[in-house]
């Protein structure tokens, strides 16, 4: 069971309570995910041969007892026969470590960065926006693939082409899309922006999740 709730740590703890009373009877087991989908990590660089364990003991060795904060997804191939791991960790250890931005795997230098979530549009394909907020044209009816008009992308034998960029080689919304990539950057001067901000009120009220187990 996943219960959402939206800045309310009042509400949060007293259904936690709640819960916990019940489940000394049940037998369920609880526990409190703050705001997890914005506490998500990459660390990119990682040699080819680096396994899970490694990272886990270099993060531990940044900072001693973090292993136990956070969920370590898998080992994924990089550019340049590298490799990258992303990684949910509590909030409170997640500023340490980004304030770290490198972190030393081995013999390896990797850098540690915050996952972003681009909005994308299901009407116009681009970035910034959803649905909801769409001023722009109306690509539904066009091939995901390749951005013309008789076919969908299941039946597309087209090379990828963006209609976004017009360029080829890639579809709408993708990572190399020069209109996600303006996004992602804009994203990232905000948030620069707003760590000043967050220094000085050093009260994070973002949406808390409440989850019981079994
Ligand atoms: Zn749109
Ligand atoms: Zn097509
Ligand atoms: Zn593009």
């Amino acid at each position: 069971m996943l219960i959402t709730l939206e800045k309310d740590k009042t509400a949060v703890k007293s259904i936690e309570d709640e819960i916990k009373k019940k489940a000394n009877i049940t037998g369920l087991r609880t526990r409190v995910l703050e705001d997890s989908a914005r506490n998500t990590i990459h660390i990119r660089g990682m040699d080819a041969l680096c396994e899970k364990a490694e990272v886990l003991e270099a993060l531990e060795k940044l900072i001693p007892g973090v292993g136990a904060h956070l969920q370590m997804g898998e080992m994924r191939p990089f550019r340049n026969n590298t490799q990258a791991i992303t990684i949910n960790i509590n909030s409170t250890y997640l500023n340490k470590i980004l304030a770290a931005e490198e972190i030393r795997i081995g013999c390896t230098i990797c850098t540690i960065e915050k996952k972003y979530t681009v909005n994308k549009c299901r009407k116009c394909w681009r970035s910034g926006h959803l649905e909801r907020d769409c001023k722009g044209e109306d690509l539904k009816e066009r091939c995901f693939k390749c951005g013309e008009l008789d076919h969908k992308a299941k039946d597309c034998t087209n090379n990828e082409k963006c209609p976004l960029c017009k360029e080829e080689g890639h579809r709408a919304g993708s990572g190399r899309c020069r209109d996600f990539r303006r996004h992602l950057s804009q994203l990232r001067r905000q948030e620069s922006i707003g760590k000043s901000a967050i220094r000085r009120q050093k009260s994070s009220q973002g949406p808390s999740q409440f989850i019981s187990e079994n």
